[in-house]
Order: structure tokens, then C-alpha cells, then sequence
């Protein structure tokens, strides 16, 4: 893996920005060596780190086995679901590892923009999922069972067409006047022609 220098990448703004850290290394003024940090954590190996954002680590507060993290430090990183590059940042690894206290070989694979889509996906399956089983939704639990169903079938995560159908007659009915019954009719079209060339 080459090393870019972190003033090229910026400039050219190819990361995925992270809401409370930006989309750039963040120097943190403590000198350790690209070498040391290497040696102060072995997961770090393969990965392009920006050694002016080093971080000495509170190893008293990591949950560890046998090897703690002895610093933090953005790494370069690049997304396993969409392939873009992103940094972990030191000061988001301090917050998992000590204010967390994930344990110390957690790793993060997705991109800032896809760890906040994978939550939207698991809050609005979970409203869904409510929503689902109750006998008598109001207009509002209606709607939301209607744009919650249409997102998730567009994110592949519902795949049962007929229960779709089911919220979709039940809203015909109960909020005929409603947009997103449109949508919701449209994403169950194009997903019933995908499964019949399955
Ligand atoms: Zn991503």
C-alpha cells in the first residue's frame, strides 16, 4: 500500500468526511514514531497511518486480553461495503476503546456514511417491524409502516412481497390520499420483476 501524503489527500477530498472529525488527519502535536506506533499495536501492520496524529493511549481504561493499544492514531481505511477510503480517527478509537471500551481488537471496516445508513436501516426495521403487528395503526403509524417498508425494500432488507401488499391494501384503505402509497406500489412492482428473473 503506498503512503499519500495527508496534504494531497485532503486537498483533494477523497475521503468520507465523519460528522465530528472531518475528512482530513487531525495533527495532534505528540511526536512517536511510524515505527513505534506500529510496534504499539500489531493490528496496525498493514494499514497507512498519519503518524502526526499519534495519541498516547490510556491502556488502564482498554478492556484487552493480552495486548493493549499504546497509542491511537488515524489509519487509512477503506470501506468493505462501499470501497471508499475513510480514517479512523485517533480520537474516535480513544472513544471506543475508553469511553466504550469496545475491546481492543475491534476493528471498524465501514465508512463513516455507511455505518449511519446500517443504523437508519436497523431504527426503521425496528419501527417496521412494531408497526407490523399492530392491530389498529393510526393514519401516522400508517405512514410510517408505508415510507419504512418502501426504504427497506429499496435497501434489500425486506424481501416478503406480501406482507408489503398487505400494508400497502391496508393504507389504500385507511390513507387513500397519502403520496407515499405510490412509492411504496412502485418499489414492490420492481422488486416482484427481479424476483420473477431470479
Ligand atoms: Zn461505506
Amino acid at each position: 500500500m503506498s503512503r499519500k501524503s495527508p496534504k494531497s489527500a485532503t486537498s483533494s477530498g477523497q475521503y468520507v468526511p465523519h460528522p465530528r472529525y472531518g475528512s482530513s488527519p487531525r495533527p495532534s502535536g505528540v511526536k512517536i514514531s511510524e515505527t513505534d506506533l506500529r510496534l504499539g499495536f500489531w493490528r496496525l501492520h498493514g494499514d497507512t497511518l498519519f503518524p502526526e496524529t499519534a495519541l498516547i493511549a490510556d491502556t488502564s481504561k482498554q478492556n484487552f486480553s493480552i495486548y493493549p493499544r499504546k497509542y491511537y492514531v488515524d489509519a487509512l481505511r477503506s470501506c468493505r461495503r462501499c470501497h471508499r477510503p475513510f480514517i479512523f480517527f485517533a480520537k474516535e478509537q480513544r472513544y471506543w476503546f475508553e469511553t466504550l471500551r469496545f475491546f481492543v481488537d475491534a476493528d471498524c471496516v465501514h465508512c463513516p456514511d455507511c455505518r449511519r445508513e446500517s443504523r437508519t436501516v436497523q431504527r426503521r426495521l425496528r419501527r417496521y417491524s412494531d408497526l407490523f403487528a399492530k392491530n389498529e395503526p393510526s393514519r401516522k403509524e400508517l405512514m410510517f409502516l408505508v415510507d419504512d417498508g418502501t426504504y427497506l425494500l429499496a435497501h434489500g432488507v425486506l424481501k416478503n412481497l406480501s406482507n408489503l401488499g398487505s400494508v400497502k391494501n391496508r393504507a389504500m384503505k385507511d390513507i387513500s390520499e397519502y403520496p407515499g402509497i405510490a412509492c411504496l406500489a412502485e418499489a414492490i412492482k420492481a422488486a416482484r420483476h427481479v424476483q420473477s428473473e431470479a
